[in-house]
């Protein structure tokens, strides 16, 4: 029966015959596993970014614009961004499906195999429900009340199946080898990113199906840099557990009034994915130390919360790549540089990375961040 962090039959032979005999053959340059954080590339690249712009998983992939300027708008300018209803609902979802599964690990360990009572534990948190929802904008609460009771139920039904299931394949389970064996996910881990100059708090799910993997549960349509942030994670892991983890599975939940629809998809964390991370991360980083805008993407995501900062100005002049003087308006802290003056004054990124990289100098010459920044809140 498939849910949302379980697999169907069909995953399964995927992962089986496909995707774990490519993991298996995975021949991952040993530059570009986590645990060597600290060298290049993988290190922070200029001296005091991990301590000065530890940034979000979503910052550092991309995932709220693809070409960075959100970072730039946020951290320098200062502003903050406006939260869809699209993210409010997302963010609900996700801790209805970590709550469910939390809440039938917890009745396994409390009552074993008492079926009854462990389904009062997992329907006892519908009690809860009016109290969950009134925390949300009034805009949002009818929509996450029926939608968010669907996926619940859902999974639920779901779980409740998989655990005597288990059970009667192997009747003299323990309740901590059932929990493993029903549910091998530990949703809502927390990694330590610092080694990658990324959050100390990175929330990641991690799905045990064979070998550790990094699950992604989204609620939206899928993006590339879904698969950017895997990597990102997968780095962290190897980071800070010591273990290699070469496959990600993004788990993308479609809902109406009427079904709910699951689509896996798995993917390598391969070279490129992981090279194409570092890159990214690099990037923005550069970009913070000098304060460099990197301009608008040929589209924005619709649901980017800074639609109304980089377009506001476009909307009223017609120009699409303006040059932001309503949000420099905004600001009202660090006034960045014009991009002429950061460019008459600094390498590009590129060339940077690439100095430090080759060893030009002798031993990787690192920038320093520069003394002035205000440390940004850190969070995942
Ligand atoms: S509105 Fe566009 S340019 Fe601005 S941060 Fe969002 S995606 Fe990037």
């Amino acid at each position: 029966m498939e849910g949302v962090y379980f697999l169907t039959e069909d995953d399964r032979k995927k992962l089986l015959y496909h995707w774990l005999p490519e993991s298996r053959a995975a021949d991952v340059v040993e530059d570009l596993r986590g645990w060597n954080w600290y060298r290049p590339p993988l290190e922070p690249p200029f001296e005091g970014a991990d301590r000065v712009w530890r940034l979000r998983m979503g910052e550092a992939a991309g995932k709220g614009c693809p070409t960075g300027r959100d970072v730039y708008v946020r951290r320098i300018l200062q502003v903050e961004p406006e939260v869809s209803e699209q993210a409010v609902l997302a963010g609900f979802y996700h801790e209805v499906v970590h709550q469910v599964v939390y809440r039938a690990k917890r009745g396994v360990y409390t009552y074993d195999t008492d079926w009854g009572r462990i389904m009062a534990e997992m329907t006892a948190a519908g009690d809860e429900w009016e109290s969950w929802v009134r925390r949300l904008p009034i805009g949002v609460r009818d929509k996450a009340a029926t939608t968010g009771r669907r996926l619940w139920d859902f999974e639920a039904e779901r779980i409740f199946v998989r655990l005597p299931e288990t059970v009667s394949c192997h009747p003299h389970l323990s309740a901590d080898a059932m929990v493993a064996r029903a549910l091998p996910v530990v949703t809502g881990q927390r990694i330590d990113g610092s080694y990658l100059g990324l959050s100390r708090h990175l929330r990641v799910d991690v799905g045990t199906w064979a070998e550790p993997m990094v699950v992604n549960v989204k609620f939206g349509v899928p993006r590339p840099e879904d698969k950017l942030a895997g990597a990102g994670y997968a780095l962290a892991m190897e980071a800070a557990l010591e273990v290699p983890v070469n496959l990600g599975c993004v788990v993308y939940v479609s809902m109406d009034d009427q079904r709910i629809g699951i689509e896996r998809e798995f993917y390598l964390i391969d070279d490129a994915l992981r090279q194409m991370f570092v890159e990214a991360r690099d990037e923005r980083m550069y970009n913070l130390m000098y304060r460099r805008d990197p301009g608008q993407p040929q589209e924005c995501p619709v649901s980017c919360g800074f639609i109304n900062v980089c377009h506001g100005a476009a909307t009223q002049s017609g120009c699409l790549h303006p040059p932001d003087a309503a949000v420099v308006s905004q600001s009202t802290v660090n006034k960045p540089k014009t991009v002429d003056e950061i460019e008459s004054s600094e390498v590009s990124a590129t060339d940077l990375r690439r100095e430090g990289r080759d060893g030009k100098a002798g031993a990787k010459k690192k920038d320093k961040a520069p003394s002035s920044v205000d440390s940004p809140a850190e969070t995942a």
